[in-house]
């Protein structure tokens, strides 16, 4: 009997799939992509449990959000303990960052994360029970000047990409101060409507209102439409620290929209908050989204240091590439295959394939000792970049002829120059 794989759940795989977004080769290069761009904004890697105490998630994410209410992958381990499979990435570098005591080490860290994440949803298309995320975290610099640098960050890994039609969201929630004001004169409008409201904004009404600003309900944002802006309630200081990221933004030229609905999901927000959208990606359009939460880290017992970030889901990057057709690129096979015909020029396929490799050139081999013709449809199939075939004549010639299966160009090399000439060729990409 085959075992199905579970609901919402998909592998990423070096065959080909029905899916295209689920070629391994595509992820490869987009997380490699990524890391590039995060390691030139200065940004370490952190890596930490895919596992953590429910508790954590619970404080941090807030009891109020979907994700804690009814999303979460929580199972009691054999000790008795509440444990949760992480539905979210800050959570768990912000209780790193207190466990390893990383504050002793200076008061300004970047962090960057990948990994799976898990939460309990209704599969649909870009939306899983296990996705993927990279974010950053930064502790230790509140400025508005920090909050521009982390969106300038999300906005060019989606540039690299070769993204296209982005929309880069931006709000300000204001400090606490501010959120109080809205608050009471929100409450006050939307006390009129509490019967009228959706199931959901009725219950937020009385646990989390601000949230209510979320709501996708068509008569909830008919009656939204009358309410109180957060932007009318920004305290002084709030309103100079928004005006600032905005400038810092018009500095670099990057493109943004004020939308005075965005709050995010999540619980921990305060000032900064953006969102970047795909026009691409249909219904789920959210590709990633951040901002800046002062506050979580001494929440959860850390040190009152001011902390910003954000995620981006990597299967909505994949599959944005793949509806604009910018994801051709990925898509690279070995840079030589090569095809040995008889025993002798076996041998030294195989002696010069050892040799290739060691020098950090990708290249294969067909193994099995096909005849010419599956052996390059094999080629074929890999994408290879350059073929070779080797007979007794080009052992004994001791000269190769490498083509070029992009346009048939052939070029005839000394097999004890290949190497040199692969990683000249090499260097000059
Ligand atoms: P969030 O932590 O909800 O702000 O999510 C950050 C990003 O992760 C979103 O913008 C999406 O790109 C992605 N994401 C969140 N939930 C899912 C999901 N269930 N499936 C796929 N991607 C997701």
């Amino acid at each position: 009997m085959k075992i199905a794989i579970p609901s919402g759940l998909f592998d990423i795989v070096p065959t080909k799939t029905k899916q295209p977004w689920q070629q391994i080769e595509l992820w490869q290069y987009v997380e490699a992509s990524i890391r590039s761009v995060a390691e030139a904004f200065a940004y370490r890697e952190i890596r930490v449990p895919i596992f953590e105490r429910t508790e954590l998630f619970q404080r941090s994410v807030g009891e109020e959000t979907d994700i804690v209410s009814k999303e979460m992958y929580t199972f009691e381990d054999r000790g008795g303990r509440s444990m949760t499979l992480r539905p979210e990435g800050t959570a768990s570098v912000m209780r790193s960052f207190i466990t390893n005591a990383m504050q002793n080490e200076g008061s300004h860290h970047r962090l960057f994360y990948f990994g799976p994440m898990f939460r309990y949803e209704r599969p649909q298309a870009g939306r899983y029970r296990q996705h993927h995320q990279f974010g950053v975290e930064v502790v230790g610099a509140g400025t508005a000047a920090q909050d521009a640098e982390i969106i300038d960050l999300l906005y060019t890994i989606y540039k690299q990409l070769g993204l296209k039609n982005l929309r880069v969201c931006l709000n300000s929630l204001g400090d606490s101060e501010s959120r109080a004001n809205f608050r009471a004169a929100f409450c006050d409008y939307l006390n009129k409507y509490v019967s009228d409201l959706s199931d959901d904004s009725q219950r937020r009404f009385e646990t989390n209102p601000l949230r209510i600003l979320d709501s996708k309900d068509a008569n909830d944002q008919k009656i939204l439409e009358e309410a109180p802006k957060l932007q009318q309630f920004l305290s002084r200081d709030a309103s100079a620290h928004f005006d600032a990221v905005q400038s810092h933004l018009d500095w670099i030229e990057l493109p943004y929209t004020v939308t005075d609905r965005l709050v995010r999901g999540l619980d921990y927000y305060n000032q900064t908050v953006f969102e970047v959208v795909s026009e691409d990606l249909g219904a789920q359009n959210s590709l990633g989204g951040g901002g800046r939460y002062d506050g979580l880290l001494k929440m959860l017992g850390g040190p009152d240091l001011p902390t910003a970030g954000f995620a981006t889901g990597l299967e909505r990057v994949v599959q944005a590439m793949i509806n604009q057709g910018v994801a051709e690129i990925a898509a690279r096979g070995p840079e030589l295959f090569l095809i040995a015909l008889g025993e002798e020029a076996h041998e030294t396929a195989f002696r010069l394939l050892h040799r290739l490799r060691n020098e950090g050139i990708a290249c294969q081999m067909e193994l099995s000792k096909r005849k010419l013709k599956p052996a390059m449809q094999m080629a074929n199939q890999l994408k290879a970049e350059f073929v070779t075939v080797l007979g007794s004549d080009e052992v004994k010639k001791q000269e190769v002829e490498l083509k070029r299966m992009a346009d048939g160009e052939k070029a005839v090399i000394r097999i004890e120059e290949l190497v040199q000439h692969f990683k000249r060729s090499k260097s000059h990409v």
